[in-house]
């Protein structure tokens, strides 16, 4: 059966690898809307290549350049937030993958779950932000969603529980990222390149710099919250610096089933993709000849962001919101080399002491939360600079 797919976040590192996993799985799957931020050239490329019904541009101001690039094109034209919500309804589409970084995944994602698509899901943040709005609204239907985060998937491959009461706890993987073991006194030195170093994966820089926070692990334990149904006690992170495991799942009766392979984001792509089935990939599979494992603790103390994402989520409502608002300020911060490495918690603490939670959020609350966060963040970010200085 083909499968028709939109792809939102076209050009971004996950989106351009989503594309490279639908040429190697050939003409069953095809791509019949797209939409990107602001790289036009690469979306009139991208265009020309894969012929979409419907293309979107979120940045407005160059869609004239990219109409006169792809002229001759007969594709259909969206701009702007509407016309990337419009790629998340596309009417020929069956499975939406929500590839963009940040907060503007969530309108998308709700698009999407209202339209009946099913959706793989690369955006943490939009149920980081809204998955207790969605869960009330009766909108998060876990059968539709299929992860395309690799511990996430990890945890849906390893999943064969027919009743929740089945399960235990899960192991969410960490790697550790690139400073793991460092003191605080190195970590005030490290720099945005130092930091975009990953030791594993290829990913996009705001993700990067969440891996070397622990960030990154703290939203994916809200994630795995929503996506499975799970209380935060059941929730566990482990670091595993050679990233081979991707997650495991307790069961009840003492067994343990984890998912290994090479660490390549092509693998969960794909799964969601081709699932309930599964394909031939262009990822080559794990030999585990001469290979050790190792699994730790996490180190609380010189990373302390995983603890406040687990605060944030026993807090709900906006407290979620604000965290990660706070935290996408702080990193930006920090690329532009005018916060320190070990300040970005501290930033991101000191914002979410002084937010009023709101307990049971509108979508239009944790909008606000979410902007309030990021302009106390710039303050707070300001103040901490100047003590610094
Ligand atoms: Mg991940």
């Amino acid at each position: 059966m083909i499968k028709r797919i939109a792809l939102l976040g076209s050009t971004g590192s996950i989106g351009t690898q989503t594309l490279e996993v639908i040429d190697g799985l050939g003409d069953d799957y095809q791509v019949v809307a797209l939409a990107a931020g602001g790289n036009y050239e690469l979306l009139a490329k991208q265009i020309s290549k894969y012929k979409p019904e419907y293309a979107a541009l979120v940045n407005e101001k160059n869609l004239e350049k990219l109409k006169t690039i792809v002229n001759g094109e007969r594709c259909q034209f969206g701009k702007g937030p509407e016309g990337q919500l419009l790629a998340a309804r596309w009417p020929s589409a069956d499975l939406v993958v929500i590839a963009q970084v940040g907060f503007s995944g969530f309108e998308p994602l709700i698009a999407a779950l209202e339209s009946g698509k099913r959706i793989a899901l690369a955006n943490k943040e939009s149920l980081v932000i809204g998955g207790e709005i969605l869960q009330r609204f009766g909108l998060l239907d876990r059968e539709r969603i299929f992860p395309v985060d690799s511990e996430h998937s990890a945890i849906k491959q390893c999943w064969t529980a027919k009743y929740q009461e089945e399960i235990a706890r899960i192991y969410i993987t960490a790697s550790g990222g690139p400073f793991y073991g460092m003191t605080q006194t190195e970590l005030q030195k490290v720099t945005p390149q130092d930091a975009l170093k990953h030791p594993n994966w290829q990913m996009g820089p705001k993700i990067t710099i969440d891996s070397a926070t622990m960030m990154n692990k703290g939203l994916e334990v809200i994630e795995a919250k929503w996506l499975f149904d799970l209380s935060l006690d059941q929730i566990k992170v482990v670091i595993h610096r050679q990233s081979i495991v991707h997650s495991m799942v307790e069961y009840v009766d003492g067994s343990t089933i984890a998912q290994l392979g090479m660490p390549d984001m092509r693998t969960p792509i794909q799964y969601a993709l081709t699932y309930p089935e599964r394909k031939k990939s262009l990822v080559r599979s794990y030999n585990p000849y001469g290979t050790t494992l190792t699994f730790a603790e996490p180190d609380h103390v010189n990373f302390p962001s995983l603890k406040l994402a687990f605060r944030a989520a026993e807090a709900g409502g906006t407290m979620p919101a604000v965290l990660n608002g706070a935290n996408e300020v702080a990193v930006e911060l920090f690329l532009a080399g005018t916060l320190i490495f070990n300040a970005i918690p501290i930033l991101i603490e000191k914002v979410m002491a002084l937010h009023d939670n709101i307990k049971i959020p509108e979508v239009s609350d944790v909008i606000a939360a979410n902007h309030w966060a990021r302009n106390m963040a710039l303050e707070v970010g300001s103040v901490l600079r100047e003590r610094m200085d």
